[in-house]
């Protein structure tokens, strides 16, 4: 099931001057709001969030 942050949520992270990541792994629910950043700084949490080590799978944690 593929991810989804509704529309206003969007919104309201783009009025409140927000940006927001969210892994591309389908069953990852990791997201990274970022407020005031330089474009340096957003780029490094974009590659993070893209390509971090431990996928937050609500699933995977169970034993
Ligand atoms: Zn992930």
């Amino acid at each position: 099931m593929a991810k989804y942050l509704s529309p206003l949520r969007r919104l309201a992270d783009l009025l409140g001057g927000y940006t927001t990541f969210t892994c591309p792994a389908a069953d990852c629910d990791l997201v990274v709001r970022l407020r005031g950043t330089t474009a340096g700084e957003r780029r490094r949490w974009q590659e993070f969030v893209a390509d971090h080590h431990r996928h937050r799978s609500p699933r995977k944690e169970r034993p």
